[in-house]
């Protein structure tokens, strides 16, 4: 460095010049030896127990009947919302009709834009239905057979 006072060259660090004595300006701010500290180094973040749980494969066969997979329910479900007591009321009432109440339970059971409560309550009505029917065949097969058996007895008695 030189001294801002006659010019002269003097070390770097030297506080005073050699020449002349005039403070150089180091040590008065200019080029503090003693800087900021630095920060201490922030503590390592706190990482949250890793919970490494992967969760099973989902069965590749689906032994339910006609479950739809979870996301889409999901998905649906949150896009629709609840259904109320007048739309269950409405919806009842008009799967009660003898003809169109089941067609338009199919409708609403495998429609695409349906409110998913109706949906699975079509369903529902569905399977009963089917298993409504299935019962009546056999019990009516079962009371058609007894009667006939009864009918014969008669006859051959
Ligand atoms: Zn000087």
């Amino acid at each position: 460095m030189f001294c801002p006072s006659c010019g002269k060259q003097n070390p770097d660090d030297a506080k005073f010049c050699e020449s002349c004595g005039a403070p150089t300006g180091v040590g008065n701010g200019m080029s503090q030896p003693k800087a900021a500290p630095p920060p201490p180094p922030p503590p390592p973040p706190q990482q949250p127990p890793q919970q490494s749980y992967t969760p099973p494969p989902p069965p590749q066969q689906q032994t339910y009947y006609q479950q739809p997979p979870a996301y889409q329910a999901a998905a649906t479900s949150a896009k629709a919302g609840v259904m109320s007591v007048g739309s269950y009321l409405g919806t009842i009432i008009l799967l009660g009709i003898p003809l169109v109440g089941f067609i338009l339970m199919l409708v609403w059971a495998f429609g695409s834009d349906v409110n998913p409560n109706k949906k699975n309550l079509c369903r529902a009505m569905l399977i009963l239905a089917v298993i409504g029917i299935v019962l009546a065949i056999v019990f009516g097969g079962i009371m058609a057979s007894l009667l006939g058996n009864l009918f014969n007895e008669l006859t051959y008695y």
